[in-house]
């Protein structure tokens, strides 16, 4: 059985009091991580603080980005090593706003996915497809081709433990989320893709999310369905009230 994963991707959101009160207001009331993994995507800047908070919780801490090298001359640029020294767990990877606006690629999240598993941080990794390539019935081929890029090169162990995220890139904050049926059947497509290309064991074993306008009053439809293992939440994520109905939806 796959355990859900519920997590909350703030983006460039909220100030460090903020932050601190959303963490105080849900760390107590999050279920036990036993049923579902409930993690928050926070701003690298106060990952060390909210680290330290959620101590002894069943609340993660995920990074939004990484690079993949273990340290140099990269301005700016925040290292697996130095998120695992400060205990961060989990890293989003690929997100499509990195993608467009950070040049993000299938190559740089490929190997971003290979340093994360090796410094024992699960990534998140996020493909989706575009309106226009949905319009123009490639939403397979393009998801397709991004999940056997960003694996390429990794066991079927390695594998097992990833969580993809499929968010199609016209349902991120736009209100149009794709309907239940409409997520579960690239959520199925994606599975079949890693049976295929890595085996039925990680095909079985990964977990996928779907993104894309989820708020509690949708997530347990999406949840419902065979083939999507938990959400991943941008603007419902922002409310403490309503990430706390989200995580218990999981
Ligand atoms: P949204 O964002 O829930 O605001 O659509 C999802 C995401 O970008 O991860």
């Amino acid at each position: 059985m796959r355990k859900n994963v519920i997590a909350g991707n703030w983006k460039m959101n909220k100030t460090i009091s903020e932050a601190k009160e959303f963490i105080e207001a849900t760390k107590a009331k999050i279920p036990s991580s036993d049923k579902a993994e409930a993690i928050v995507c926070a701003p690298a800047l106060y990952l060390t603080e909210l680290v330290k908070l959620t101590e002894g919780t069943d609340l993660k801490i995920a990074a939004q980005t990484m690079h993949y090298e273990e340290s140099g001359a990269f301005t700016g640029e925040i290292s697996p090593t130095a998120l695992k020294s400060i205990g961060v767990e989990y890293a989003v990877i690929g997100h499509s706003e990195r993608r467009e606006y950070y040049n993000e690629t299938d190559e740089s999240v490929n190997k971003k996915t290979h340093a994360a598993l090796q410094h024992g941080i699960t990534p998140i990794v996020c493909i989706g497809e575009t309106l226009e390539e949905r319009e123009a019935d490639k939403t397979n081929e393009v998801v397709g081709g991004q999940v056997e890029k960003a694996l390429e090169g990794l066991s079927a162990e390695q594998v097992s433990t990833v969580i993809l995220a499929y968010e199609p890139v016209w349902a991120i904050g736009t209100g149009k989320t794709a309907t239940a049926q409409q997520a579960n059947e690239v959520c199925t497509f994606i599975r079949n893709v890693v049976k295929e290309k890595v085996s039925a064991e990680a095909a079985d074993a990964v977990r996928i999310q779907y993104g894309g306008s989820v708020k509690p009053a949708n997530v347990d439809e999406l949840l419902s369905e065979s083939d999507i293992d938990g959400a991943l939440v941008g603007g419902a994520s922002l409310e403490a009230d309503s990430f706390l109905a989200l995580v218990e939806a999981g």
